[in-house]
């Protein structure tokens, strides 16, 4: 088959994968109709990540093709939404909220494991990883939000969960790439009453407003910090969202927390806790990888039913072939999310 492979940093293009076949009955395989780019997937583009030469792409819906003999929750041609990672979902560490920590659970396009950025996949644990997506004949639209729920819309929705926002909360969103634009409509869901993003892109900002952003911050560092300041009287926000990993959004995510309050991280950290400052404000952090799948059906539900659309995000298309399009127009910030068409209905 058909796959992107990456040969080192800045080296993506399209390659031959074997054809996924059924190696273990908790197996499924599955047609990649849609697929994208991850920012973290530019991390290793740039080289400031290491990853394997290999497959990649971790973010996917497709078509199930063929399933392993303990598979029963999905079935030859189910429409399918695959989490970023695979999990069995009933160990002790799944049922705890943390797919990431399955002993049986893997990343897909590591190198080795099929990515989503081909024409189909292998998927372990399938079982427990696919959700099955409800209907036929979905709107290219519901299909994109559908393809955001693979990671970047459930991350979001993580950093807003694990900052504990709530009805009525003034909410600050630390990075304007996908999953900062994807968090800003996560804290709208859960009902924040305002949402403070900090962008200096027109067109990013303009996506922020979209998805329920009241107020646009283009200041960065210090002067972020006083900004958020002023709109909040003084006493910061009661939910930061963390959601690019730079020391310089880490930084700012801490300073704007009100005390008292728990910053969500889910940026990929390079850069540092500021412990003693976070301590003596009694500011917490909760996040890491979010558990997509946990969060996958309601989400789904709610792009099912028209509610959130956050498909919006993919606003760069192409196709296997012109891959490293993909990612160049992600480094290039010529695209917020670069979609991947791998395939059909
Ligand atoms: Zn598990």
């Amino acid at each position: 088959m058909r796959a992107a492979i990456f040969g080192g940093p800045g080296a993506i293009g399209l390659g031959e994968r074997p054809d996924p076949v059924i190696q273990e009955p908790t197996d499924a395989v599955v047609r990649v109709v849609l697929a994208c780019v991850c920012g973290s997937d530019l991390w290793y583009y740039r080289g400031e990540s290491p990853h394997a030469a290999g497959s990649i792409g971790h973010e996917f819906i497709g078509l199930v093709e063929d399933t392993g003999t303990d598979v029963t929750s999905v079935a030859a041609g189910d429409l399918v939404v695959a989490p970023f990672i695979f999990s069995d979902m009933t160990c002790p560490h799944c049922r705890n909220g943390s797919t990431i920590s399955c002993p049986v659970g893997g990343n897909f396009g590591n190198g080795t494991i099929d990515g989503g950025q081909g024409e189909a996949v292998r998927v372990p644990q399938a079982q427990g990883t696919l959700v099955r997506v409800p209907g036929t004949g979905h709107s290219d639209q519901v299909l994109r939000s559908l393809l955001t729920l693979s990671d970047v819309m459930a991350t979001g929705h993580h950093a807003a969960v694990s900052a504990g926002v709530q009805r009525g909360d003034v909410v600050a969103v630390v990075g304007d790439g996908a999953v900062g634009l994807c968090a800003v409509l996560a804290a709208g869901r859960l009902g924040a009453s305002r949402i403070i993003a900090l962008s200096r892109h027109p067109g990013r900002q303009a996506v922020a407003k979209e998805f329920g952003a009241t107020d646009i911050i283009e200041a960065r560092g210090d002067e972020a910090t006083g900004a958020v300041m002023d709109l909040t009287g003084g006493i910061g926000a009661d939910a930061s969202l963390e959601c690019a990993g730079t020391a310089q959004a880490i930084a700012t995510a801490f300073a704007i927390a009100r005390p008292g309050s728990t910053v969500g991280m889910v940026g990929v950290p390079h850069g540092q806790v500021p412990v003693p400052e976070a301590f003596f404000r009694n500011v917490g952090w909760r996040g890491g990888p979010a558990p997509a799948r946990l969060y996958i059906p309601d989400l789904l539900d709610d792009v099912l039913a028209g509610t959130i659309n956050p498909g919006v995000v993919l606003d760069y298309e192409t196709d296997l072939e012109h891959v490293a399009d993909a990612y160049s127009a992600m480094d290039e910030r010529r695209a917020i999310k670069s979609l991947i068409r791998a395939g059909s209905q």
